[in-house]
């Protein structure tokens, strides 16, 4: 056997050529870097691809398709693609078995791409591939469609919905979650009622028959959506504990803002809410310890300050959630919202009330112990691929880059 011998032999079996394909030239264009490997067919006798049926071999069509590099060289197959004749079907072109229809890379190729745009950039795999940006994209953008096509119904006992920003301002996606395991069950363009609405009407992702609960924030457009769809909505929709504890936060901190302005033109020096933005904001059991910190703070907020006060209504509410029986919950969180009404702090009135409105919902969520946990850590998730992206100029490819992360979606390329 001749080098040139083993060669071929070699490239047909990396390339899991046999039995139908074989490689019958190798050659290398030192220039170029690249590396050419002719393929034909090896087949005696032709079937047409549409019936099956015997058919006669008409001519062959080139195909090139770029393949996994050997030793940094690019590897390109050129491959010599019959034609057949079908009495019925006329002159038909055959599949390769290793590269999906109107592809211009294999099979091997095109998945490595996909597994490597799973950690990568775009952008770092295109220059890592020596290919374009948008040669990767096409990669990546088809895969997501392959996967949604292979999208199959599962049934979904506990969702959640919510909204995360694509750009600064106020454009949002939504996603839709599945709790059980935080795969996101779809992304919609935006979070008006009329869009989710449509989605649950119309939707193949998810089998909603046997849903149990549907956590969301307390922003009117989603309960409306989950109003108009569900006749049992009233027992789906909870109101999750992240949501409530950012309402509260924000309200204090606009309290924390305005009495701050007023201590400052008193007397700067002596400002007592100096610097505490965080301190205030934290969750009180991871105040930092060290060094008397958390001693001082907490010295702090028994300060009769209107921010204190604010303070110790947010530190109460994050206590309320984890209740066994409902008749405590519900008696707890209506001594809350009276403490609230009667506490003089504007800001805390407003959320209070807010937070009365959607009791229903909050007990909802306390009962069915829903949270949000997964939600949110896939929120965290889609604003790093976001910042990983530097942006996104265009919201379609943001949508398909959630789905391509975290649809859990079978995108691999299979030929045929
Ligand atoms: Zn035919």
């Amino acid at each position: 056997m001749n080098n040139e011998e083993t060669l071929r032999q070699f490239y047909t079996e990396v390339l899991g050529l046999h039995p139908e394909w074989e490689a019958v030239k190798v050659w290398k264009d030192e220039a170029k870097k690249e590396v050419h490997i002719k393929v034909v067919s090896s087949l005696k006798f032709y079937q047409c691809p549409v019936c099956g049926k015997r058919a006669v071999k008409y001519d062959t069509r080139e195909r090139r398709l770029r393949h996994l590099d050997t030793c940094d060289y690019q590897t390109i197959l050129e491959v010599e693609v019959p034609r057949v004749k079908c009495k019925e079907h006329g002159v038909q072109q055959l599949s390769v078995s290793f590269a999906e229809k109107h592809s211009v890379y294999t099979e091997m190729f095109e998945n490595k791409a996909i597994g490597m745009l799973k950690t990568m950039t775009t952008k770092a795999v295109a220059e890592q591939l020596k290919l374009g940006w948008d040669a990767i994209d096409n990669i990546k953008q088809r895969a997501v469609e392959r996967g949604k096509q292979r999208r199959r119904k599962v049934e979904v006992l506990d969702a959640a919905i919510d909204e995360t920003s694509f750009q600064k301002g106020h454009d949002y996606i939504a996603t839709v979650i599945n709790q059980k395991d935080g795969t996101v069950l779809d992304v919609l363009p935006d979070r008006d009622a009329g869009t989710v609405r449509s989605w649950f009407k119309v939707q193949e992702a998810a089998d909603f028959s046997k849903i149990n609960s549907i956590s969301m924030d307390m922003s009117n457009s989603f309960q409306k959506a989950v109003e108009d769809t569900f006749s049992n909505w009233k027992k789906l929709i909870c109101f999750d504990r992240f949501h409530v504890s950012q309402l509260f936060n924000k309200a204090l901190d606009k309290v924390r803002r305005r009495e701050w302005a007023v201590l400052d033109k008193e007397d700067a020096g002596n400002n007592p809410l100096k610097k505490k933005r965080f301190g205030f904001l934290k969750n009180s059991g991871r105040l930092d310890n060290r060094s008397g910190k958390r001693r001082e703070f907490l010295a702090l907020t028994r300060m009769n300050l209107q921010t204190c006060r604010a303070w110790r209504i947010k530190e109460n509410a994050s206590v309320l959630w984890n209740y066994e029986y409902m008749g405590a919950a519900q008696r707890n969180w209506k001594s809350l919202l009276w403490w609230i009404a009667h506490c003089r702090i504007p800001e805390m009135i407003k959320a209070g009330k807010t937070i009365k409105n959607h009791l229903w919902g909050i007990l909802n969520a306390i009962r069915m112990k829903v949270n949000n946990a997964i939600q949110e850590s896939t929120n965290s998730s889609i604003q790093r691929i976001k910042k990983m992206a530097c942006g996104y100029l265009n919201k379609h490819r943001f949508m398909t880059d959630v789905l391509f992360h975290f649809g859990n979606l079978d995108m691999a390329v299979a030929p045929l």
